[in-house]
């Protein structure tokens, strides 16, 4: 027992030593972007959940790639292409190792969450959504993971089902419960709300739709770049997120699936690349992954992604979760003690997005103010225009916080937010 006690101790004091060695302020120097001023004030960059930056590392290696080493990968015989190849293909690996994937041939290659989650609505749903089938999906998704369902649904005459919220942002959990039924033919869920930055209990949903033998896809576009993932642990079906919020390039992101789902799924797009043998009267597929990846892709930012990934592991994500709570915690404080602030989303689990009004004043206006001030928010719908719905409001501000930030960053927030309210009265 006493010997439990002491290694449960040791294993905090590990943790938190690590954490408190890391310097945060020669990581934030690794980012060029973040050097710089705006309208004559050094940049504070808080709009992290739209786009993350980029490490110098990842910079000089897509730079590197396109002064030395471009050439088209996969199909040809010279130095070049197989050097490209190699360096392409690495990446697969290091995704394959980071989301803790079963398979390799699991790890596809996407341009970005969206078009992940297209891939599945039309291959997977095209093959197996009939009518009267329910798609359950919930209130705070993204357009992402609303739309191609609703135009795969109008295809197939299967039916849009949602899963209600508390207007804390958390997920009705009984409703989605009710919601399953025979119908059933996928659940697709966000894992972390970009709009509230709600994380929700993705693993009560997944061994739920499990029990029923219905697959999950969960959108994980702000959940990859902020947590520990694990597809083995999760179990879950399939799982989408984007280079560009992760510390990698735009253009690339990835699809992980079940080998077993993926196997049996027809192909989304045709050309080159994914398939095996064609003739005018009959072509056949590829082997996974490539059977998802027709044409040339994007070379230099699946390479980049690699980079990135390996700088993101150098520092380790149980840090980067950390930290980015510490973030999370002293920006709730601070702007919650400023009058007429209202916090739009207070889940009681959250990543590090905080979504606000101030008073009355239009998010549009607020953001305009602040980016005189260097302070570089998102405002409007966040492509959630059913959350923005449900509280009757046109729009929030949103800080989305990563871990290069710092509490000077908060501190300037919190001043502008006070500049906007003078500026209005
Ligand atoms: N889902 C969520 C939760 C997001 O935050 C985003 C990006 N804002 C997307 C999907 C879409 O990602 P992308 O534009 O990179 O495809």
């Amino acid at each position: 027992m006493a010997t439990t006690e002491v290694l449960v101790m040791e294993d905090t004091i590990k943790k938190d030593t690590t954490r408190l060695t890391t310097d945060w302020q020669a990581v934030r120097k690794q980012f060029p972007v973040l050097q710089q001023k705006v309208h004559g004030q050094p940049l504070v960059y808080l709009d992290n959940g739209a786009s993350s930056q980029m490490p110098q590392s990842t910079i000089d290696r897509i730079n590197r790639y396109h002064s030395a080493e471009h050439s088209n990968v996969h199909r040809g015989i010279h130095t070049l292409s197989q050097r490209g190849t190699d360096y392409y293909e690495e990446t697969r690996k290091k995704v394959k190792k980071f989301i803790n994937a079963r398979h390799l041939e699991e790890v596809i290659y996407t341009t970005g969450t969206t078009d992940s989650i297209n891939l599945v609505a039309q291959s997977y749903g095209r093959k197996y959504f009939r009518e009267g089938d329910e798609i359950i999906l919930s209130e705070m998704e993204h357009h992402a993971n609303i739309v191609p369902w609703q135009m795969i649904a109008e295809q197939t005459g299967a039916v849009l089902r949602v899963i209600p919220m508390t207007d804390n942002g958390e997920l009705k959990m009984d409703d989605f419960h009710h919601l399953l039924s025979d119908r059933t033919k996928m659940v697709a869920v966000v894992h972390v709300s970009n709009a509230l930055g709600t994380i929700n209990p993705v693993e009560e949903i997944i061994e739920a739709a499990h029990a029923r033998d219905i697959p999950v896809l969960l959108d994980g576009a702000q959940a990859v770049p902020h947590s520990v993932v694990d597809m083995q642990k999760l179990d879950v079906d399939f799982y989408a997120f984007s280079a560009h919020k992760m510390c990698g390039p735009t253009g690339f992101g990835i699809l992980y699936g079940k080998k077993e789902l993926l196997q049996e799924m027809p192909p989304y797009r045709g050309g080159g690349d994914m398939i095996d043998k064609v003739t005018f009267e009959k072509t056949t597929w590829n082997d996974l992954p490539h059977k998802f990846e027709a044409g040339t892709p994007p070379i230099a930012v699946g390479i980049g992604l690699g980079t990135s990934l390996d700088y993101l592991n150098e520092i380790g994500m149980e840090q980067i979760e950390a930290r980015e709570h510490e973030l999370l915690d002293y920006a709730t404080q601070e702007l919650s003690k400023i009058e007429d602030v209202r916090i739009i989303g207070s889940s009681a689990k959250k990543a590090s997005v905080i979504s606000f009004l101030i008073g009355d004043i239009h998010p549009t206006d607020a953001g305009t103010i602040l980016d005189q001030k260097g302070i570089a928010v998102r405002t409007g719908h966040h492509c959630a225009q059913p959350v923005m719905q449900h509280y009757n409001i046109p729009g929030t501000v949103r800080a989305s916080l990563s871990f290069y930030n710092n509490e000077e960053d908060i501190d300037r927030l919190v001043e502008g937010i006070k500049y906007v309210k003078e500026f209005f009265g």
